[in-house]
């Protein structure tokens, strides 16, 4: 192919290929390690009742304490792991230290405490992903009504059948559901109606702006009015100011998380936020 085009095209492309791939080998050994290391932590955000401001659950999110480079955010080394399959091993981890975690949070005051955990496409397709959250909950001998699974609307892209028949059964063993990013995704109300989810997360990218633009209120209005009529809760995120907080208040937004309420932090910090927002 590259032949025709001359000598340096070819070269051109084969470096900037392997590059790519070599960057890509050499995360992927790193994420390895990491796991043989115990170089991963997660971190929560919590999740807060918007009418009475009690914390009802947190968000597990994943962090890469790398001994060189320092802590390394999951958005550059998620997608990594998806690709070379290690996301499975890395996401049995984050099931069963945040089952761990959870079981903890009602000695420090926390109501029916709920955590709330990422899981990836690939999970379903390649992992046993059913098997994957009954050991984590039965190791950490917490109720399944504990465990809350954020999926993104990608995960439908393969094997939509196979992935809401898991999504069923998980569903009547007690585990609830939200999709995460609401409003990015693609078919979005399609799969609202077989997919039968507890929850709506609406991304970030329409709550940010929510007090100055006009057409992203309306959007999330939009959602909270559609998601009421489908017996189903909202959450938005990326909330980071007391005018949106009063804004989704007005809208009956059901749950709040963002940097105003507080950033994700350790598990320990987080016990000590429980005790001070009781
Ligand atoms: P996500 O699940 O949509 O998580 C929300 C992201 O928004 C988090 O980024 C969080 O720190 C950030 N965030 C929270 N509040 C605010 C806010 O008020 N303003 C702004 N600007 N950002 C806010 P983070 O922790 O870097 O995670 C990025 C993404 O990585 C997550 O997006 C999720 O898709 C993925 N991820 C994180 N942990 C896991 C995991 O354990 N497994 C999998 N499969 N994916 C994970
Ligand atoms: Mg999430
Ligand atoms: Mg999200
Ligand atoms: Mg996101």
């Amino acid at each position: 192919r590259a032949k025709s085009e001359g000598r340096d095209t070819y070269r051109f492309f084969n470096e900037e290929m392997n590059y790519e791939a070599t960057e890509q080998l050499s995360i992927s050994v790193g994420l390895r390690k990491a796991l043989e290391h115990h170089q991963f932590q997660l971190f929560y955000q919590p999740q807060l009742d918007i009418e009475t401001g009690r914390v009802v659950g947190a968000e597990a999110l994943i962090r890469w304490i790398h001994p060189e480079t320092g802590m390394i955010s999951p958005a550059s080394f998620i997608p990594v792991a998806e690709e070379s399959g290690l996301i499975v091993p890395i996401g049995e981890w984050v099931l069963q230290e945040a089952c761990r975690e959870v079981s903890q949070w009602r000695d420090a005051g926390m109501l029916d405490p709920v955590v709330a955990v990422n899981l990836s496409a690939l999970q379903f397709a390649r992992g046993n992903i059913e098997q994957a959250v009954n050991d984590a909950v039965m190791a950490a001998g917490i109720s399944p009504s504990m465990l809350e699974l954020e999926l993104t609307e990608s995960i439908m892209i393969h094997d939509t059948e196979s992935v809401l028949a898991t999504v069923r059964r998980l569903k009547q063993q007690g585990y609830q559901f939200t999709i995460d990013d609401f409003g990015t995704g693609y078919s979005s109300l399609q799969y609202l109606k077989s997919f039968a989810v507890d929850k709506l997360k609406i991304d970030q990218s329409f709550v940010r702006d929510i007090i100055n633009n006009e057409d992203d209120a309306a959007i999330v209005r939009a959602i909270v009015q559609m998601a009421k009529g489908l017996g189903l809760k909202t959450i938005a995120e990326g909330v980071e100011t007391a005018e949106a907080m009063a804004e989704l208040k007005r809208y009956h937004c059901d749950e709040v998380q963002g940097y105003y309420l507080g950033r994700p932090m350790p598990a320990a910090q987080f016990i000590k936020y429980l005790r001070e927002h009781q």
